[in-house]
């Protein structure tokens, strides 16, 4: 808030003095701030500074429109920003659809502004639009503390390389480009009017001296007159002559004539202008200015424009002087007069060969037209009105208008001179090409504008695509699996130096990166072998015994249930049969642990010879106690086994060859063979197997005791 207060503060102050280019033309910086608000802060912020920025232009221009149009563009600058669209493209679309034509409705309904000026005031507005959009937007690149702002800055999407380097180009073409058709576009207009001005200001001069020769001339002439009249005394008739010879002298008089002392004509030239005043009544001249001037005040005498009476009606402007008799030099007994030809203002006009735009107006010391160019549509003695054009139009030189006096638009610039009888002669210049060439650069700097831009877009597309395609295929080209193939496609000799090296590197550390997979591979495979190996021996650990090798009780458990849901299934029988070593104390006791350690091991060797089917499984189930399990075994012969083996182990000499000692070992079996589905536990089967066991050990050791299980209906087997 505290931001967009200060640069709308010093947008205000900036816009309290817009930059005056030419005429009407300002240049408007002031909104650089809230451009820079909308950046920055959003549309609503953006509005806030505006209004206040505005403010400047609302003082300085005196029209509310300001706060509208600017306010509108502000918001949508703030929201083109939240949908990542650049601040100048945005100011581009604003002025071409909305600010353009809203600018051009105002002016159209509410100022006076002629319809040929505002298309081009609402461009400029337009142009004026996209200076301050790229000086903002400038700003914030060229400004690092603006960064604080990084998370408003910053775009919501990632941008292309084409993009980014598009709008970088735009943004210094617009910027250097308007910039520079303004100042020399300026320097150019400026140059023009003081060249037109000299131009209006020597035709004036010279056109004045021309006029005030003429009238010099004949002032001159009629005092001649005069004083050649008065050096003899003549007849009327001798006067008439006289006149006549010195009319012919002066064609610059359209009429002379010659009045005496009684204000009565005499004489005129031509002699025709008499014969029209019929004979008896004199025309009598004694209330005109010229006679009361020359013979009263006895002066030579120019007179304002005035309308003739007696010879016609034509506006005239008359020049006297007094008549004396030789003998009586201040005793006037008349005058001369000569009207001077109005048309030879038109001569002098036409020596005036600069330009056929120029006109020529002559006003007499009462403001009263004595002659204009025809273009100016004055008529001759009518009082000269003109206007002063809008103070908003700003010239070096003098301006007003005529024709269109309400006009806000400067009609004419013109240089005047005022003459030795107060006469004063105008020059005028028609305003209007001077703004069409300044439109027309204008518009010619709006199209190589848009023209550049155009450009920009498609060198840009060029450019990137330099960097991007070569990116692009190398980022594809690395990432597929397909080793090798079009190695060479992602970069060609077009492509620019960095993308090359970085194309090289890629394929150096690709090449590297394979080794080291290889590589990686193998240590993998070694250590997974490796890791199973150990594995597998860390299973054994846990499932076998590490004195004799055999299964333990604990895996015996966990395989049994495996075993029974089998058998259970098949409607198999299962054997197990509970080992006892008879009398083992009295071995350990009589011949040491190693001797009796050796023991389990022998017993546990023929156990595995003796019972070495597949589904047998032989486990070391406590200190010196053995079970063996014997799924889907023959149910016939399975006793016979068990009792031959028995046999047999009481049979093998043990040899303890390091503590050389020979000994027997017997045990006592306790077995049971039922069908598998008795019991899923392993302890019930263990159970039946005990008593057998027990019962074995009481008939005197080294015993078999065998049961075979019967099925109870519906009741958990119980041995016969
Ligand atoms: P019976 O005929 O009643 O079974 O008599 P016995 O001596 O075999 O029975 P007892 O349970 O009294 O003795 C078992 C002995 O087995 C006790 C123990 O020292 C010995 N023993 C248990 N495990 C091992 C072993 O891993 N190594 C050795 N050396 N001896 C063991
Ligand atoms: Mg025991
Ligand atoms: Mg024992």
């Amino acid at each position: 808030m505290l931001f967009a207060t200060v640069i709308g503060l010093i947008g205000l102050v900036v816009n309290l003095y817009p930059i005056h280019l030419f005429a009407n033309i300002q240049l408007v910086l002031g909104n650089v701030a809230y451009v820079i608000s909308a950046i920055l802060l959003g549309p609503w912020y953006a509005l806030y500074t505006a209004l206040i920025a505005v403010s400047g232009l609302m003082l300085a221009w005196d029209s509310l429109h300001v706060y509208i149009l600017f306010g509108v563009e502000a918001i949508v600058l703030g929201f083109a920003r939240r949908r990542d669209i650049y601040a100048l493209y945005a100011s581009f679309g604003f002025w071409l659809l909305l600010g353009m034509p809203l600018f051009y409705l105002y002016i159209y309904l509410f100022t006076d502004l002629p319809g040929s000026h505002i298309a081009f005031v609402s461009l400029k507005q337009g142009i004026n639009g996209l200076v301050y959009a790229s000086i903002a937007s400038l700003i914030i690149i060229l400004t690092p503390s603006f960064w604080h702002f990084t998370s408003k800055v910053k775009d919501r999407q990632r941008r292309t390389f084409n993009n980014q380097l598009t709008y970088s180009f735009t943004l210094v073409i617009t910027i250097a480009l308007l910039i520079a058709a303004m100042m020399f576009n300026n320097q150019f207009i400026e140059r023009q009017q003081n060249l037109l001005y000299n131009n209006i200001n020597h035709s004036a001069s010279h056109l004045a001296s021309s006029t005030q020769a003429y009238l010099d001339f004949h002032t001159q002439a009629i005092n001649n007159a005069a004083q050649w009249l008065s050096l003899n005394k003549h007849s009327i008739a001798e006067e008439q002559i006289l006149l006549s010879q010195l009319h012919a002298s002066y064609p610059g008089f359209v009429t002379m004539l010659l009045a005496d002392n009684k204000a009565n004509v005499i004489a005129a030239s031509p002699a025709s202008l008499l014969s029209k005043v019929s004979g008896a009544q004199k025309l009598n001249i004694a209330e005109r200015d010229y006679f009361i001037e020359a013979f009263i005040n006895q002066r030579t005498y120019m007179s304002p424009l005035f309308v003739g009476k007696g010879f016609g009606n034509d506006p005239i402007v008359a020049v006297s002087a007094p008549l004396y008799y030789p003998s009586e030099p201040h005793k006037p007994i008349g005058i001369i007069e000569g009207s001077l030809d109005l048309n030879a203002f038109k001569a002098i006009d036409d020596i005036d060969t600069h330009s056929e735009n120029q006109s020529m107006l002559l006003i007499d010391e009462k403001g009263r037209v004595i002659y204009a160019s025809k273009n100016l549509k004055l008529t001759t003695l009518s009082e000269f009105s003109y206007s002063q054009p809008n103070v908003n139009y700003i010239s070096p030189f003098p301006m007003l208008n005529i024709n269109q006096q309400t006009d806000m638009a400067p009609e004419y610039v013109y240089a005047s001179v005022t003459l030795e009888n107060g006469w004063k002669l105008f020059i005028l210049n028609p305003f209007r090409p001077i703004v069409e060439l300044v439109e027309d650069m204008y518009l010619a700097t709006f199209a190589i504008l848009v023209l550049s831009l155009l450009i920009t877009l498609y060198v840009s597309r060029i450019i990137s695509s330099r960097l991007t395609l070569p990116l692009e295929n190398i980022a594809n080209k690395f990432s597929t699996n397909k080793n090798g193939s079009g190695v060479d496609y992602a970069v060609d000799e077009e492509s620019p130096q960095e993308i090359y090296t970085l194309f090289k590197r890629l394929q150096q550390s690709k090449r590297q990166l394979i080794g080291y997979q290889l590589e990686l591979e193998e240590k993998v495979a070694i250590r997974t072998v490796e890791l199973e190996h150990a594995n597998s021996q860390l299973q054994a650990l846990a499932e076998r015994d590490s004195l004799t090798g055999l299964y333990n009780r604990r895996y015996a458990e966990d395989k049994f249930r495996e075993v029974q849901d089998l058998c259970q299934r098949t409607d198999e029988v299962i054997a197990i049969a509970l080992l006892d070593l008879d009398k083992f104390k009295f071995i350990n006791d009589t011949y040491g642990h190693h001797s009796g350690d050796l023991t389990l091991k022998t017993v546990a060797e023929q156990l595995k010879t003796d019972f070495k089917r597949t589904s047998d499984i032989v486990v070391r189930y406590g200190g010196e106690e053995f079970l063996l399990i014997m799924p889907q075994c023959n149910a016939l012969k399975i006793e016979q086994h068990l009792e031959s083996f028995r046999e047999r182990l009481s049979q093998l000499v043990i040899d303890d060859r390091e503590d050389n000692h020979q000994f027997n070992v017997t045990t006592s079996i306790g077995a049971v063979l039922g069908s598998g589905t008795y019991s899923q536990s392993l302890e019930d089967w263990v159970k039946l197997a005990d008593k057998n066991l027990y019962q074995a050990k009481h008939s005197g050791r080294n015993k078999l005791v065998f049961t075979t299980l019967v099925e109870a209906k519906d009741s958990p087997t119980e041995p016969l």
